[in-house]
């Protein structure tokens, strides 16, 4: 088997893998990324008709404050960004819409808080921005709202907040500190949503123009299918016919991957825990239509159906061709419902309904539905029993991890850029202070 050499090692070309593989090069490392099929993982953008789909809406949240923007600006990646208007961001109310409240001016315009509860909510926003608001890790935020005896109204505002921005709908499932953290970042922020222009591939390239830059390697179609390690480190990877070594490992693949892969290493009980985790599923239904159907609003949320939808090519002027509008749907399953085709066959028409209700006409202008039934949003569902990964144990402390099931922060992506980041400053740092510098 023939064997090739490098500092670092990572294997995953998802955006965790990518913008760890980049990082590194940046700073020197000689690095091969190695993927299994084509790079983006879970990020892809599919050209159909014209419009592009993005299989990953392309949303990022809090973005001056994200790990994203700290690798725009450090690896000077070229991204244009469209950011969202939060006032064109409203709650569907039955007969009227309301502006939804993610800071003070939106609190100030909302109809869905009255008189004191506009205090209330503002007192919760201001606690939770200075920190002084962290949760309990022992308690969901259905549990820590239900102790507090919250006004009604606030309590409803505060489970919308996190139905739409955990993916769930059920609440009770989220843990409070990790409900409050969130929010830390996003109520701080001045755009709480950005859309990168041109959609995932933009990212995806910029990270691989970095890598080669850089000299480093990206082999894609190479599927890792073993891990030799001894008791104190990883030795090598290997495909079927070659084999990979290096120093340091960057493991930025699925757990279910990781388990099949160290099933003979010193991490295999530790890494057993985190497995079995249940996903977040989500339904996508997006319509590419002939025309653009104008409205007040770019997003809007039904609370009662569970779902949202986005005018995409709002934002991302790419997403449509001249003239044309790519919107998009986003419905919440039950964990009941995630395995029932009845109960995506209603989704999708309950979907169709309230497209009808705030896009009346998109019927006629349809060039192109596309439905994804049942995507993985993010790896690991954020519940009382189920909590990330750790980037690194320290049995194997050659051996780092990165992804959107692994410990790190925000929600979705934000999750794979951030362990990305975090476990590439370890192993630059770890570096120097072996060399002594
Ligand atoms: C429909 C949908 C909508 C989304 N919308 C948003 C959004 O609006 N905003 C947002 O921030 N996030 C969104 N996300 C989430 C975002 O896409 C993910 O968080 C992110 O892409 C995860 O990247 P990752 O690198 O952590 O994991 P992955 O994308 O899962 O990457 C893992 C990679 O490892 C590779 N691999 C696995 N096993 C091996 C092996 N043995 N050898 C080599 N390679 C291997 C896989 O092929 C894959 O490329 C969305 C996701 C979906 C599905």
């Amino acid at each position: 088997m023939r064997t090739s050499q490098y500092d670092i090692v990572v294997v995953g070309g998802g955006l965790a893998g990518l913008s760890t593989a980049a990082y590194l090069a940046y700073h020197g490392k000689k690095v091969a990324l190695l993927e299994r099929g084509k790079l983006g993982g879970r990020a892809m953008t599919i050209q159909l008709k014209g419009y592009q789909f993005n299989f990953g809406a392309h949303a990022i949240y809090a973005r001056d404050t994200s790990y994203l923007s700290k690798l725009e600006q450090e690896l000077g990646l070229n991204i244009h960004w469209e950011d969202f208007t939060q006032l064109k961001a409203k709650f569907d109310m039955g007969e009227d819409t309301s502006v939804i409240p993610s800071n003070i001016g939106g609190l100030l315009q909302t109809k869905l808080l009255k008189g004191m509860d506009k205090f209330r909510f503002a007192y919760h926003m201001l606690f939770t921005t200075l920190g002084f608001e962290k949760g309990d890790p022992n308690l969901s935020i259905q549990e820590w709202i239900d102790l507090r005896k919250i006004s009604p109204a606030v309590k409803e505002m505060m489970l919308n907040l996190a139905t739409t921005n955990f993916f769930s709908g059920d609440p009770d499932s989220i843990p409070s500190d990790v409900f409050f953290s969130y929010y830390r970042r996003l109520f701080k922020t001045n755009i709480p949503v950005s859309f990168i222009q041109g959609g995932w591939k933009v990212l995806i390239e910029e990270f691989k123009r970095i890598i080669k830059k850089n000299g480093g390697d990206i082999i894609e179609k190479t599927k890792i299918t073993n891990v030799l390690s001894n008791d104190s480190e990883v030795t090598e990877v290997q495909t079927k016919k070659h084999a990979y070594s290096a120093k340091e490992f960057v493991f930025a693949i699925p757990p279910e991957e990781l388990q099949k892969l160290f099933q003979d290493s010193p991490i295999k009980s530790e890494l057993e825990r985190f497995t079995d985790y249940e996903p977040t599923y989500v339904m996508f239904y997006d319509v590419g239509l002939k025309k653009r159907i104008e409205s007040d609003y770019t997003y809007i949320f039904d609370k009662d159906r569970q779902i949202f939808i986005t005018d995409i090519s709002y934002y991302d002027m790419e997403a449509a061709p001249p003239g044309g509008q790519l919107l998009q749907a986003v419905g919440y399953l039950s964990q009941n419902e995630i395995h029932d085709p009845l109960a995506h066959e209603e989704m999708i028409k309950r979907m169709e309904h309230f497209y009808d209700k705030h896009f009346d006409g998109w019927r006629k202008q349809l060039v192109i539905p596309r439905a994804s039934k049942k995507p993985v949003l993010q790896a690991i569902r954020w519940s009382m029993n189920q909590r990330g990964l750790p980037t690194h144990f320290d049995k194997l402390p050659n051996v780092h991890f990165a992804g959107d099931w692994c410990q790190g922060t925000g929600q979705l992506s934000e999750l794979s850029f951030s362990s990305a980041y975090n476990v590439s400053k370890k192993i630059l740092t770890k570096k120097a202070a072996i060399q002594g510098v």
